[in-house]
């Protein structure tokens, strides 16, 4: 397959637990058009990827664009990528995916060359060229949802590793005696600072009694307090709520210590679902890094949101295609 003219679009996928996620993104990321349909993994890999080229189909069909006029098909998925082989080795948001081509299966589908990414490494990219991290040399993004997940750029390229699976922020190891994290590690960040940890904080605080508008938010029921309860309930300013956020945010700021410590970045991005708290959440941890980092990358690190929210994952995949051709 020869180089890509520039200005040919990329269809761009973000293959996520619940919802994939199609657009058509030129490459200076305009985004032309943009399908959903439902993940629905439980009904099997195969019809996983019968959604993801039925949707990818109805896009190019009515824009008018045959496959053979795009610069290519990015997939950002959730899990374990051998991006080198285009292969989702385990996802544990994809039940069933285990060692699943999924490159070659959308190559013989549409003909187009496909290229598949962590979707946590497709969002750091898209951070790095179109959102918040625009002209940042060094920099670590940081997705922090229901898990947390990273990427990491030095000197404005992605930094992969020796296997390509470098920037698994999520679980470097925050407390020796934390809680077991299914990664098999002990006090992952992952598991003190993630949606399902500060979930997990909340249901803990009101089975011990505590007063808070947390029980009443999720109809009685403890089980039923999610992130995005506390989320709501602490910009309502619930002190249980806040006290678990701020509880979150202070491990959150340890993990940024060691990015500080460790990598020097320019600027931290801080995206995902738990991550739109914004302020709320990044304002306690920067405090820690203030209290705890070396002073001088300290005083120069730049801590923000994402800019780019839910679409960082899609124009990743754009910028992945635009790196794929440059290295060529
Ligand atoms: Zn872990």
């Amino acid at each position: 397959m020869t180089e890509a003219p520039a200005g040919k679009p990329v269809l761009a996928v973000d293959l996520g637990g619940t919802k994939i996620v199609t657009a058509l993104i030129t490459p200076q990321g305009r985004i032309l058009s943009r399908e959903y349909s439902p993940t629905l993994a439980e009904e099997g890999v195969d019809d996983v990827i019968r959604r993801i080229l039925t949707t990818a189909t109805t896009l190019v069909k009515n824009a008018d664009l045959p496959y053979s006029s795009l610069s290519g098909i990015a997939i950002a998925a959730a899990g374990a990528i051998d991006t080198e082989k285009g292969v989702v080795t385990d996802s544990p948001n994809l039940p069933g995916w285990h060692n699943i081509p999924l490159k070659a299966r959308i190559e013989q589908a549409t003909g187009a060359r496909t290229f598949v990414l962590n979707d946590a490494t497709a969002a750091a990219l898209g951070e790095h060229r179109f959102g918040a991290g625009r002209g940042v040399n060094n920099l670590i993004y940081l997705t922090v949802s229901t898990g947390i997940g990273g990427g990491i750029i030095i000197g404005g390229k992605l930094y992969s590793g020796a296997t390509g699976s470098a920037g698994e922020l999520g679980h470097m190891t925050i407390d020796l005696n934390g809680p077991h994290c299914p990664c098999g590690n002990i006090g992952c960040l992952e598991m003190l600072a993630s949606g399902k940890a500060i979930a997990r904080e909340a249901q803990r605080l009101i089975a011990q009694g505590a007063r808070t508008m947390m029980l009443e938010m999720a109809e009685g029921d403890a089980r039923y307090v999610s992130a995005q309860t506390v989320a709501n309930a602490a910009h309502k300013g619930d002190a249980v709520a806040l006290s678990v956020v701020n509880k979150a945010a202070t491990y959150l700021g340890v993990g940024l210590v060691n990015f500080v410590n460790i990598f020097n970045p320019e600027m931290i991005i801080v995206g995902g679902g738990v991550g739109k708290m914004g302020e709320t959440l990044l304002r306690p941890a920067r405090k820690v890094v203030a209290e705890r980092a070396f002073q001088f990358p300290a005083s120069v690190v730049r801590i923000v949101s994402s800019e780019l929210g839910d679409n960082s994952g899609l124009f990743g995949a754009v910028a992945f295609v635009a790196d794929a051709d440059r290295s060529l």
